[in-house]
């Protein structure tokens, strides 16, 4: 990540940050590192040639933004060590961002090597689990955590292709709550709906019922409709991105008086193709001007070559965001983080105290 001045950081207080990727955010040193030290050979050798191959470069399909993964996840997935190391430069990178509290999301399928499956990078049998992926992922967040002293939990997701991991992701998020996860998710193709798919919906019932958090990716280039299924079937708390809502007026309205909670991402939404990338004319305005209870996050900086203080630069510089509507989104963030309520209270607590304001309600 490169170093930005301080007249770069528009934003230089304490944030919160909820949406966001592990394997979206690795340290491209580290793939490189970890690439030599298991003997697999990358296209390229220097930070900046591994970076111009990984990152997106123009606006495209969210199906050719997910083809970027395959240039790197082969290097991490399946090496306890590299998982382990990607978690805990995680913290540091967020603490360097002034991030305070962040809910970091991963598949574990994903960074296993256990899963013959059609993700391209996980073709080969080994021994790394899904669960002792998680054990790694926490081990390295909460080294960071005590190192760095931001305040780091993970949200395990679910793939949209792949329903038959979703029941084994909500059992690791009951198993692992007292160990650093505090919620699932729902993440991949939307179009692929939960109806065609009861895997996804059965597991959403089972975290419901043991009181795990969810979260779901909805209304990013999919229509209102899944939003609205993210809601009502799934039960979502958060909505991850959910743009397209709009397009739905009163479903719109029915979540703005529920004070449901919208992670926002400005830019991975231009490059991912999900809004126009004229930010001038961004969803996120209408979200603003109604004062909608939503958090800027930067969902997969490596990918977009980002750090958090990019999405706050775009969104005072095209959208019109004052410091104290970043003020605000961020108290917004903290009060619907998934942290269990008295570390919750603290942490909104201590938002207030940084940012010389008396508690009032946010919204
Ligand atoms: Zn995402």
């Amino acid at each position: 990540m490169a170093q930005l001045s301080p007249d770069e950081i528009v934003f230089n207080k304490p944030k919160v940050e909820l949406h966001v990727h592990l394997d979206g955010a690795f340290r491209v040193q580290t793939i490189l590192d970890v690439a030599k030290r298991r003997g697999i050979l990358l296209p390229a050798d220097t930070v900046e040639e591994m970076t111009n191959r990984i990152i997106v470069h123009k606006p495209g399909s969210l199906t050719a933004f997910l083809g970027r993964f395959g240039e790197y996840m082969h290097v991490i997935a399946g090496d306890r060590e590299a998982i382990r190391r990607v978690a805990y430069e995680f913290v540091e990178d967020k603490a360097r961002e002034g991030v305070v509290y962040v809910e970091v999301r991963y598949s574990p399928h994903f960074l296993a090597n256990t899963q013959v499956d059609p993700i391209p990078w996980n073709q080969t049998e080994g021994d790394l689990s899904p669960e002792e992926v998680v054990r790694l992922v926490n081990q390295g967040l909460r080294e960071g955590e005590r190192e760095f002293k931001t305040k780091a939990r993970s949200i395990l997701c679910c793939m949209r292709h792949m329903p038959s991991w979703s029941m084994d992701v909500v059992e690791l998020c009951k198993k692992y709550r007292d160990d650093g996860v505090v919620a699932i998710d729902l993440a991949g193709d939307e179009s692929l709906n939960c109806e065609a798919y009861p895997g996804h919906k059965n597991a959403y019932e089972e975290a419901e019922r043991s009181g795990i958090h969810r979260t779901v990716h909805a209304g990013e280039v999919g229509p209102p409709s899944v939003v609205q299924e993210a809601v009502e079937v799934l039960k979502a708390e958060r909505v991850g991105h959910g743009y397209r809502t709009l397009e739905d007026q009163s479903l719109y309205k029915r979540l703005l008086h529920q004070k449901m909670h919208f992670e926002m991402c400005p830019i991975s939404s231009k490059f991912t193709g999900a809004c126009s990338s004229d930010f001038t004319k961004h969803p996120i305005i209408t979200f603003r001007e109604d004062k909608a209870n939503f958090s800027l996050n930067t969902d997969d900086p490596l990918i977009f070559n980002t750090s958090l203080h990019d999405d706050y630069r775009t969104a005072m510089q095209y959208m019109g965001f004052t410091e104290q509507e970043f003020q605000r989104l961020n108290i917004c963030a903290a009060q619907s983080c998934f942290l269990p309520m008295e570390e919750k209270k603290e942490l909104v607590q201590s938002l207030y105290k940084a940012y010389g304001m008396i508690q009032s309600t946010a919204f």
